[in-house]
């Protein structure tokens, strides 16, 4: 008998021309995480099994990862008989807690000579006759009896724990997140990933206006979301000369405005030179003045690049709750300003002029200033290792 880690995939059995591509990508992300532990893999199209001494790390790390439907603990034996299958079970519900529940049995191997129905009636008998109190209930069972045979294998497993389910992360090539150090773009990101989005990650930054501190908090966000793909390259533009030439020549109320004007940009440029197909970021319909559908689409009128919104349609509540979840939260509520925030209009335009962006924008030498900040841009390699931004919290 092995104790083993059995993976149920996510999604993937949905995508049948990828199949093969989608698991050769899980199971690279699972090596990944699994690096400096001793394990084996093997693996058909229908289920992951992980062999190790360490399966309680093992399983600890899977949480981790997308494509994953289902992490079950589980007994894999060398026998397919049917007497051995009863003594195997006899064995593991020894000192088992069995109130109520079921036997479900499924056959891969379909020149078993008892039928799945059978087995599960034959498996049930002897769950009756050798656990104290156990009675069966089909509808609602406290605990499900799983048993698959697949050939010359048979796995007894009780039941799982869901993984995060989506897209192996790479299936979908790669995407650059405008990452603020606010509730919404993290959670973003962390949505992108899901759906198989390698991200890597663009801050803009306003010294002095903006605090070391500010830029610290972006970080361990990154930090945070590495923990789902190994590591996140995080570029990081000084934006404070930009943001300046606005302020002090364009008119107050179109500040915000023309400033994401050119954020987006530099995004379209940096996501080019580094293989990003797509721009992720944080906007959400209505929440500020700058996410109305007329400023996004003066905003967005910049460039040609698809800008993917995975909040866009979400509630705050909706997106804090996520924030909680994958444990950003916490640090994005942390009090530091972002260069969107100092240079601030008492009343920004909510309805924004494509006409009038067009004709500010001409008071200003911004190409050149584009050029400058994507010249002096710093790039930070950010794996979930180096967790010094405790200190922060
Ligand atoms: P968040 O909670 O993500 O900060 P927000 O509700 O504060 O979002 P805005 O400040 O209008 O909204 O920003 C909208 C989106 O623009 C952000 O979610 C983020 O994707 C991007 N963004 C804003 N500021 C920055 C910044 N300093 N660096 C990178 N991206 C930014
Ligand atoms: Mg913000």
């Amino acid at each position: 008998m092995n104790k083993l880690i059995i993976i149920k995939y996510g999604e993937l059995t949905t995508k049948k021309g990828n199949i093969k591509f989608f698991i050769k990508t899980l199971k690279k992300n699972i090596d990944c995480a699994l690096e400096g532990l001793d394990y084996k893999i093997e693996y058909d199209n229908g289920r992951m099994f992980i062999f190790s001494n360490d399966l309680d790390e093992i399983e600890k790390r899977l949480r981790y990862i997308f494509g994953i439907h289902e992490i079950i603990i589980g007994y894999e034996y060398d026998s397919i008989d049917i007497e051995d299958l009863k003594k195997n079970l006899i064995e593991l519900i020894k000192n088992k807690e069995l109130d109520t529940f079921k036997v479900e049995t499924k056959r891969s191997y379909k020149g078993y000579p008892i039928t799945s129905m059978e087995v599960s009636r034959i498996l049930g008998g002897v769950v009756l006759a050798n656990a104290h109190g156990a009675k069966v209930d089909v509808h609602n069972p406290k605990t499900v009896i799983d048993v698959e045979i697949r050939f010359n294998k048979a796995y007894i497993y009780f039941g799982g724990e869901s993984g995060l389910h989506g897209y192996p992360l790479g299936v979908q090539g790669k995407g650059l997140l405008m990452l603020s150090g606010g509730i919404d773009s993290p959670v973003s990101g962390y949505l992108a990933m899901k759906r198989g989005i390698r991200i890597e990650c663009i801050y803009f930054e306003s010294p002095p206006h903006t605090s070391d501190a500010a830029k610290e908090k972006v970080k361990s966000l990154v930090r945070i979301l590495s923990k789902y793909s190994g590591y996140i390259k995080l570029h990081v533009i000084n934006f404070t000369e930009i943001q300046e030439e606005i302020y002090k020549n364009i008119s107050h109320e179109y500040l915000i405005t023309i400033m994401r004007r050119m954020m987006y940009r530099i995004s379209e440029r940096i996501a080019h030179k580094n293989n990003c197909k797509i721009i992720i970021n944080g906007e959400s319909i209505g929440q500020v003045a700058s996410q109305t559908l007329t400023s996004m689409s003066v905003i967005n009128e910049t460039i040609r690049m698809p800008v993917i919104r995975p909040v866009a349609c979400l509630d705050k509540l909706e997106i804090i709750d996520i924030a909680k979840k994958i444990d950003t939260y916490e640090t994005s509520i942390l009090p530091y300003e972002d260069c969107c925030t100092i240079f601030v209009p008492d009343h920004p335009v909510i309805n924004p002029e494509l006409n009038k962006c067009v004709e500010y924008e001409k008071l200003i030498d911004w190409p050149l200033l584009i050029d400058k900040a994507i010249s002096n841009e710093e790039v930070i390699k950010i794996t979930k290792e180096n967790e010094n931004f405790k200190d922060l919290l």
